[in-house]
């Protein structure tokens, strides 16, 4: 929206389109802390109507929005009218709006020499007025419309570094201390997983979080939020050393003396242009404090030069708040994009109208996953706030609903996986969709291979990491099946491979084709199908076909076996294109002996719970490992009640200890030795 009108009549539409729609947005972000729009759009509307009311002066009124601090005190807490308003600031985006403000003081005060700055982080938080007297937490205020707050007395009693009692020498009769709430990043990081956790609203930023924390009628939900205060200036002041103090920084340090926190970030400085220097220091500094700022405030510093000053209608003529470039923005929705990670997991993508924002122009974001696209409540084609902030991935924070057009679209999930077409699942447990494409998605492909190869599963010799890249890459193999397919010349045609590595590989390939049931149903990558799965599943179905016939209900007879695994167990054997693979790999050759079903003889260790510690000199962990497991024993990591047996090699450390005092059955690796040949 641009500023400049002809006419008066059009001019007046426009004012008062801005101002209802400016009031509508101080109502959301005062009253109810839960602003639909980001704070730069809101400072663009304020500066068209700052424009045009200086345009067209006739039409300032003193109701309008340029002209009235912040928002009205909610009825539902006691009101404290002000001693002394409490105003809002003047802003500043520019270099030049600093170097104005310089100007207008030395105009001002008609004096041309050095004027002192007093600089500090402007905190992104909500204002209050803390009244002490003869030392004693007595009051708390909101800002509220400058004129009457709301009493908060309780709720700020509970915020942990705001002192209840000043200490040191000289303490006033009365004294108003202003500053700014604040949550730091971290708390409001931990505050917005616990709200999402348990199902509450996530707040849109620190700013609100802060603001919504603070202002609650039980003042318990305030205390177990982690907010913070720094005071920044004084109102009311009757009596104590304060009153010598002349500047405004002589003030800061008095107000610390007295026992109330400081931001530590602050200076003064002399002229417009060391403002500008602090101004890009702290902007560098910006992303590595520990709480939110979105600018500096530069304050003259000298109080008598203050009070010469003054006020307009609702800023000190003495204070600028310079604003840094915003960390979020509004833009455009064009569409969703399903993409598909190397694990399979299936995450919608924002499309975006480019936009900047955090200091770089951002034109995607992610959605994560269904869950965080039904909290959002998110269409396709709706305006949404993009949240930049530091290096932290940009993020869709919310949805400006006024905004919604309607044809706005439905985010609907694709029911089969973009890249290869698979069916797709969403584990019980879990937020994300995935491919179940495991073995031949193109997405998944590299990981896939790789972990076929890998030493617990066909253990293919020569076939690392990257290799199974170039191979992929030359397009040479597309699945674990087209490994036994390699030819001599195939090979030799890749940078890589000499007469003698491409024959090695091959031989290797052959003979892993003779594997066990264990290792081949371990080495298909199902998820959370790990070595100790693969071998259950083999014990408990013998043969593979009856694995992959079984039904969730009885994959969950299997020792171990869940219904989260069941699932994924099962749902790999659904999808045809895996299936296809076994087959073909079965048909390359890929074999293994009929197993047995083990008698309970042969099973000694079974429903047993062992743990290995220390090193076994002899025999090595891994081996113990797979006889124990052949014995029956399930093979655990850690120490507990339900441990039966600790086998303990050299050095082994706390585990022992731990067996010992929970007098568990302990065992050397001799004793383990002849337990294991008295069985043969
Ligand atoms: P302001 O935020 O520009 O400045 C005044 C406030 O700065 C003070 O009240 C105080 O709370 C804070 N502050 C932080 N550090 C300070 C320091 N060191 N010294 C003094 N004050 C310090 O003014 P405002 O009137 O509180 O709010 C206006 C701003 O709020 C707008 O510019 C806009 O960004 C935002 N706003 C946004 C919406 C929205 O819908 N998104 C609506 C209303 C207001």
């Amino acid at each position: 929206m641009t500023a400049d009108y002809s006419d008066i009549n059009q001019a007046t539409k426009a004012l008062n389109e801005i101002k209802s729609t400016l009031e509508k947005y101080n109502y959301q972000y005062y009253v109810l802390d839960d602003p639909s729009v980001p704070d730069i759009e809101y400072d663009r509307l304020m500066q068209t109507l700052i424009k045009i009311e200086k345009q067209f002066p006739s039409l300032k009124t003193p109701d309008s929005p340029s002209q009235k601090v912040g928002g009205e005190a909610l009825a539902k807490f006691s009101q404290i009218q002000h001693e002394m308003p409490m105003l809002s600031l003047d802003n500043g985006f520019e270099d030049s709006d600093l170097e104005s403000f310089e100007k207008r003081i030395h105009d001002r005060l008609n004096i041309s020499g050095d004027i002192e700055f007093a600089c500090e982080p402007k905190l992104d938080g909500l204002a209050v007025s803390i009244l002490y007297v003869d030392g004693l937490f007595t009051q708390a205020a909101t800002r509220g419309d400058g004129q009457v707050g709301e009493d908060i007395t309780q709720n700020v009693k509970t915020i942990a570094n705001i002192p209840l009692r000043l200490k040191g020498d000289g303490i006033p009769n009365r004294l108003e201390v202003r500053g700014e709430i604040f949550m730091p990043k971290q708390g409001f990081e931990k505050l917005n997983e616990q709200q999402k956790a348990t199902g509450g609203k996530a707040f849109a930023n620190p700013r609100n979080a802060a603001a919504g924390s603070l202002r609650q009628l039980d003042p318990k939900i305030t205390a177990s939020r982690p907010l913070r205060m720094y005071a920044y200036s004084v109102g009311v002041l009757e009596g104590g050393d304060i009153a010598n103090d002349h500047t405004h920084s002589e003030r800061l340090a008095t107000l610390s003396k007295l026992g109330l926190p400081l931001c530590k970030e602050t200076d003064v400085v002399v002229g417009a242009t060391q403002c500008i220097e602090f101004f890009k220091r702290i902007g560098t500094l910006r992303d590595s404090l520990s709480y939110d700022i979105d600018g500096v405030v530069f304050k003259v510093n000298d109080i008598s030069q203050q009070q010469r000053l003054g006020f307009v209608s609702k800023a000190p003529r003495w204070a600028l708040a310079q604003k840094f470039p915003a960390q979020e923005e509004l833009t455009l929705l064009r569409d969703v994009e399903f993409q598909v990670g190397r694990t399979g997991a299936i995450t919608p993508v924002a499309r975006l109208e480019p936009v900047f924002v955090g200091g770089v122009t951002v034109s995607n974001a992610t959605l994560h996953n269904q869950d965080e696209i039904n909290r959002l409540g998110v269409k396709i084609g709706d305006t949404v706030i993009i949240r930049r902030a530091g290096d932290v991935i940009p993020q869709v924070v919310s949805v400006v609903l006024d905004k919604r057009l309607d044809d706005a679209k439905d985010i609907v999930f694709p029911k089969t996986c973009p890249v290869c077409d698979s069916h797709v699942e969403r584990a019980l447990d879990e937020a994300v969709v995935r491919c179940t494409g495991g073995l031949v998605c193109q997405a998944q492909r590299k990981q896939a291979i790789k972990h076929f190869a890998s030493r617990k599963a066909f253990d293919i010799d020569g076939l690392g990491d990257k290799i199974v890249e170039q191979l992929v890459d030359a397009n040479l193999i597309t699945n674990p099946a087209d490994i036994f397919t390699l030819t001599l010349s195939q090979l030799l045609s890749l940078e890589r491979f000499a007469d003698k590595s491409a024959v090695n590989l091959l031989k290797a390939v052959d003979a892993s084709k003779d594997t066990t049931l264990p290792k081949f149903l371990y080495s298909l990558g199902i998820r959370e199908v790990g070595e100790s799965t693969a071998r259950n599943l083999a014990i408990h179905f013998l043969s593979l076909n009856k694995v992959i016939e079984a039904s969730i209900e009885e994959l969950q007879e299997v020792q171990d076996v869940g219904e989260i695994v069941a699932n994924h167990i099962y749902e790999f054997f659904r999808e045809p294109a895996n299936t296809e693979i076994v087959q073909s790999l079965i048909n390359n050759g890929v074999n293994w002996p009929d197993i047995e079903a083990p008698s309970e003889d042969a099973q000694p260790m079974l429903g047993k719970t062992v743990v290995l510690t220390g090193t076994l000199s002899k025999m090595g962990r891994a081996e113990a490992k797979s006889i124990l497991q052949d014995f029956g024993a399930k093979v655990s990591g850690s120490i507990s009640a339900k441990t039966d047996l600790l086998v303990a090699g050299e050095k082994a450390g706390s585990k022992l200890t731990k067996a010992q005092s929970l007098g568990i059955e302990t065992w050397d690796e001799d004793k383990l030795l002849s337990f294991i040949e008295q069985q043969s």
